[in-house]
């Protein structure tokens, strides 16, 4: 086509390339001019399919035929758009593998990795046939230049002379935005076929790959939800069926938080990235009025250089301007989403040196065409949003979305091929800038001491940011540096490597920069808070130098056990696996500790096990899990209580499962065994206590009330249930309609497992639960005031009562726990009901508490943090023969708090032994 957008090789003027055919566009019938090379039946369809004149490009307002290439059309049975029409997994792939087959020298697909459900991810590259001849020999040399190391400033000038840059596309990350995996399909298909100029650049001098679906099992159990249900929405207004309860195995929309990539179908993405390390890695959602194109506004995260943030804006006002151009309305920058947390996925580009790109393209969910109400300020003007979408009523169709995202991602691709070298050549300098700052500048590395209480924990974290491709050393012998002096064995993280900063970015406490800004996620998390073990920040430079060799592989220190005799003691020193062990060997009788005790000269804390005859398999286990222990000839002459396994359920809502998913990976991680129940099991007579001994409930919804009615029922119920149509439907639970909740009846039933010797363990928000509905008896949960502002800041706590058995393995009287937006919790009688207080069994006990106040806040933000002073964290509080745990915090907070978990273990682990040590206190207290 000569039609369209004339690229001229390298013209480095920005907004000049656009022919006549613009005023085409502008003039309102922009699909008028097709080409005898283009499918007619396209160009039909899209103008018909597209709501408004100003909602189509010249971009995408025809589709390039090519012979012997099959169009989606040709395979999917519809043109991309269409109205009611979503593609599964499954069939976007048959069309990635079509067009491979039709056209191997330009598009190569390859299976990356499988999720959780076993469904292949897949990776479809497009480019030149000369670039698809060296896309291994371009990959190499991508990799070089993201780690130069030992290369020469000539060699590097060579480098970036003969790489193209690759330019990453993702689509389909959050499953309920569902017109980027359509949009992708097509767009494939044009950068493959087209032979307008501007495309065969864009195929000359990028390297393009797109990720169509990035979570596939959620995708394709939403277009299960939607042909189900949301197919039946109405034009406008009436029901909305949202989408179903689950999107891939774990976590929903949170695929974009997992800091420390826990999710097996996210580490996937990851690894690709690392292996191939594209320079730009530009991730498509699905919100905001009608396309925001991310130029990372503040706040900042300043070890991030300062090169990538004139790289976003530089793309970001390319793209405003050319589809402001074509008359497209409500493209903007600027205001949406910003560059403090790390965690989000396609962060791992900006976190690697490289350039995370994001789209926010507006769409009502689904493939209806819907009446959409646009209002609010992003329908107002600004020098972000020079011609806004207007407020008011709008026909939206999937279509127009799927413009807009097209029309974008062809301008950034566009504008890369402008620049190619200069995308490879910024690659560079902000990786050789990390190094040289690591280098120069302290701090020069972090350590991680050996020695600590549990060497797990210490471990972990080691591996957590070698699966980041950090690189981490071993101490080969004592390390002396003007911070102190550490043992041999220690880790060493220094700071003068290319992820120096990704380095510093995870470890180092997070100033927030200015406390009237909010933060779309996370303000902090400090990896050695996160984990509750120390590491030393050093600004010795001769900590370069020290004697320590780099992992090449996870470590996995293996436990031991010392001495001999048939008794083995296991130390309780905050090990999480000491619950995997437990539930290992559940058959092998053993015995907890109830307080602190000797054996010779050597103390052994509350909570340590005791295994009186320990064979072969117990000691195996011992050092598979990391665990220290000792054999001796007797039992230690100390009270212990038997660590009876108890039947653990977990209790999950239908409308927020996605805080349960991480307490869901974090059980299925540790091996501890339970039943997923929810609303259909509490129902009046479900006898709770003849099934379990504890009910885990994660923290999920919004309140008390909404943990126990969650969303009103619809005209007609909403199944979720196995299904020969609908495959994915039914898994992890299944109910008749996911609307309801469980009601008083339900809440009841909890009251009388309670009553009954159960033990319900509340997290974060569901411990509104049981204070708000009376089951913890004493206990009170307020709001916090206006003011009060806290994204997730790591505060201080102080443990009040170290025998309860939840403290048990935790020998420090204060930690560092991340604030969770839980109850404010009081505990004990309300102002003028003390005299019923007095020596109550009832009576409620603060095992721990948040400290408060500015000196309390140990990493990023938190506002009026006097509102949290000295209230409870957890909270026992006994009720008839059982009791609730209640944690303000939320202990299990995604693959993230991993030192708060313990909390949680211990409380599965020490069950019935909570009952005497409450006891115990409440018959102190009233003395
Ligand atoms: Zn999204």
């Amino acid at each position: 086509m000569t039609r369209r957008i004339r690229c001229f090789a390298l013209i480095v003027i920005i907004g000049i390339t656009v022919s006549s055919s613009v005023s085409t566009a502008q003039s309102g019938s922009p699909a008028t001019a097709v080409g005898s090379a283009d499918d007619a039946d396209f160009a039909a369809f899209v103008k018909k399919a597209t709501t408004k004149p100003e909602f189509l490009s010249p971009l995408v307002d025809h589709l390039p035929k090519k012979a012997g290439v099959p169009s989606p059309k040709d395979v999917l049975g519809y043109h991309i758009g269409t109205e009611k029409k979503l593609t599964y997994v499954a069939d976007q792939q048959r069309y990635f593998r079509a067009l491979e087959k039709a056209l191997p020298g330009r598009v190569k697909t390859e299976i990356v990795g499988k999720t959780e459900e076993g469904r292949d991810v897949m990776v479809l590259y497009v480019t030149s046939e000369a670039n698809l001849k060296n896309l291994e020999i371009n990959r190499q040399n991508t990799r070089k230049i993201a780690d130069p190391r030992g290369l020469t400033d000539p060699q590097v000038q060579q480098l970036i002379a003969a790489t193209k840059p690759h330019y990453h596309i993702s689509a389909g990350l959050h499953s309920g935005e569902t017109n980027p995996p359509e949009a992708v399909i097509e767009l494939a298909y044009r950068l493959a076929v087209s032979d307008e100029p501007y495309i065969k650049q864009i195929r000359d001098n990028v390297i393009v790959s797109i990720t169509g679906a990035t979570d596939v099992d959620g995708r394709d159990r939403y277009v299960d939800w939607y042909y189900a249900y949301k197919i039946d929405e109405l034009y406008d207004g009436g029901e909305n069926y949202g989408g179903p309860p689950y999107w891939g195995k774990y976590v929903f929309h949170d695929n974009n938080r997992d800091i420390n990539y826990g999710v097996d179908s996210l580490r996937v993405h990851l690894d690709w990235y690392l292996k191939w390390a594209p320079p730009i890695w530009h991730d498509v959602h699905e919100a905001q009025t009608l396309l925001y194109t991310f130029s990372g506004q503040p706040p900042q995260n300043a070890n991030l250089d300062p090169i990538l943030y004139t790289e976003l804006p530089f793309f970001a006002t390319y793209e405003v301007n050319k589809l402001t151009s074509y008359g497209m309305p409500g493209v903007w920058h600027f205001g949406f989403v910003d560059m403090w947390s790390p965690g989000y996925l396609g962060f791992a580009a900006a976190n690697h040196n490289g350039m995370l790109r994001m789209y926010e393209v507006f769409n009502q969910g689904g493939a209806n065409t819907k009446k959409a109400r646009l209002s609010g300020g992003q329908t107002t003007r600004q020098w972000y949003r020079p011609n806004p979408a207007l407020a008011g009523e709008v026909d939206w169709s999937i279509r127009n979305s799927i413009n807009y995202a097209q029309t974008g991602l062809l301008t950034a691709l566009e504008l890369t091929s402008k620049f190619p070298q200069m995308v490879v050549e910024n690659y560079y300098k902000k990786t050789a800038n990390a190094m040289k700052r690591g280098a120069e500048k302290p701090p020069h590395a972090f350590v991680i001491s050996a020695g600590q209480a549990d060497q797990a924990q210490v471990d972990r974290v080691a591996n957590l940011l070698r699966r980041q491709a950090i690189e981490v050393h071993r101490a080969t012998a004592e390390i002396k540096v003007k911070e102190g002096t550490f043992a041999a064995g220690s880790y060493v993280v220094k700071l003068n490597q290319p992820y120096g900063p990704l380095a510093k970015t995870l470890i180092e406490k997070q100033n927030y920069p200015d406390p009237t800004l909010t933060t779309y996620d996370d303000s902090a998390w400090s990896m050695g808070m996160a984990n509750n073990i120390d590491i030393k920040t050093i600004e010795d430079k001769s900590i370069l130098d020290a004697p320590a060799a780099l992992l090449s592989a996870d470590v996995v220190t293996a436990g031991t056990t010392t001495g001999t005799g048939a008794v083995t003691i296991i130390r309780h020193n905050g090990a999480l696996n000491l619950i995997t062990l437990r539930h290992r060997l559940k058959d092998v009788p053993m015995t907890g500790a109830k307080t602190s005790f000797k054996v010779g000269d050597v103390e052994f804390p509350a909570g340590s096990v005791i295994v009186e005859s320990a064979g072969e398999r117990v000691r195996k286990e011992i050092a598979s899990l990391g665990l220290v222990a000792i054999s001796v000839t007797s039992a230690p002459s100390v009270e212990t209580v038997n660590l009876d396994v108890p039947r653990i359920a977990m209790y999950t809502t239908w409308s927020n499962t996605e805080k349960v998913g991480w307490v869901r990976l974090a059980f299925d991680r540790w091996e501890v065994p339970y039943d997923l129940i929810h609303k259909d099991h509490v129902q009046a007579g479900a006898n709770l206590r003849s099934k379990y001994d504890v009910i885990v409930m994660p923290h999920q919804t919004n309140n008390g009330k909404s943990i126990v009615y969650e969303q009103p029922k619809l005209s007609r119920p909403l199944p979720y249930k196995k299904n020969d149509k609908f495959k994915s439907m039914g898994m992890y639970a299944q109910t008749d309609d996911v609307r309801g909740g469980m009601g008083l009846a339900g809440a009841a039933e909890f009251q009388k497992f309670i009553d009954d010797g159960g033990v319900l363990v509340t997290m974060g928000v569901a411990s509104y639960f049981p204070a708000d509905f009376g089951l913890a008896k004493g206990v009170d949960a307020q709001n916090t005031a206006t003011g009060f502002y806290a994204p997730g800041p790591y505060v201080n706590a102080e443990i009040l009562i170290p025998t309860h058995p939840t403290m048990f393995g935790y020998a420090q009287k204060t930690l560092p726990v991340r604030y969770a937006g839980g109850p404010l919790l009081q505990a004990g009688p309300p102002a003028g009901f003390e005299q019923f207080a007095g020596s109550s069994p009832d009576r409620p006990q603060v095992i721990a508490r948040f400290t408060g106040g500015e000196a309390g806040v140990l990493s990023g933000l938190m506002r009026s943090p006097d509102q949290i002073r000295n209230r409870p964290m957890v909270v026992d509080a006994a009720s008839g023969k059982g009791r609730v745990i209640m944690f303000a915090n939320n202990p299990i907070y995604r693959w993230q708090t991993f030192g708060e978990h313990g909390m949680v273990f211990n409380a599965l682990m020490f069950w019935n032994v909570m009952e005497s040590a409450a006891a115990a206190k409440n018959a102190a207290a009233a003395k």
